[in-house]
């Protein structure tokens, strides 16, 4: 099946979790499928791939994914962004919570689909001008991903594209992180 129907046949809606009125999308099968695993990390390494808006990032024969590095987001994004980074060949960085890096960090506040949060970084993670794929699981109001574009962007980073294996187009995360592309595998 084509790789959004496959995503969709094995994620889980979890009504009521983490709190009442929300449907959590569980996306933990398809994680533990190798076909469904694969597939998704190569969609989410080669946005080209399934997304013609992101053609321009890749330079073909080149061997240059478009991007020098992976930011992957805890805890999710990070099962995506490591597989993501061996499969372009290049390394990984990770956006963490609060209290989790050990040296100088950048820290940003965040309001959550379900409450608030802050992510941090290691400011020595990322050059001037890299040019950066972030990866998470899931798009939903944007403020995840928007909180990690404000730390990559401070550290001087480029995001060229923000991959996702879903994106939950009626909470608008897509406009929150506009101008930046977001690249999803399966739009629900
Ligand atoms: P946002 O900040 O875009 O509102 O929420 C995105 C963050 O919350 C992501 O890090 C994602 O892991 C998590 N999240 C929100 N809703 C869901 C959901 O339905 N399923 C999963 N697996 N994660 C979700």
């Amino acid at each position: 099946p084509p790789l959004d129907e496959l995503i969709a046949s094995l994620a889980v809606d979890i009504p009521d979790f983490p709190q009442p009125g929300v449907v959590f999308r569980d996306l933990t099968p398809v994680f533990a499928d190798g076909d469904a695993f694969r597939r998704m990390v190569e969609g989410l390494a080669a946005p080209s791939l399934v997304d013609p808006r992101a053609a321009a990032l890749a330079t073909p024969g080149t061997g240059d994914p478009g991007f020098d590095v992976v930011v992957g987001v805890e805890a999710r994004g990070f099962l995506l962004a490591a597989a993501v980074a061996l499969q372009a060949g290049v390394g990984v960085v990770p956006v963490r919570k609060a209290g989790k890096l050990p040296r100088e960090r950048l820290s940003a506040d965040y309001a959550l689909e379900y409450g608030t949060a802050t992510l941090e970084v290691h400011t020595d993670s990322l050059t001037p001008g890299q040019r950066v794929l972030l990866v998470d699981d899931v798009l939903a109001t944007g403020g995840t991903l928007a909180a990690s574009v404000s730390l990559i962007e401070a550290l001087g980073g480029v995001v060229v594209a923000v991959s996702v294996v879903i994106e939950l187009t009626d909470l608008g995360g897509r406009q929150r992180l506009a101008p930046h592309a977001v690249h999803a595998l399966w739009n629900t």
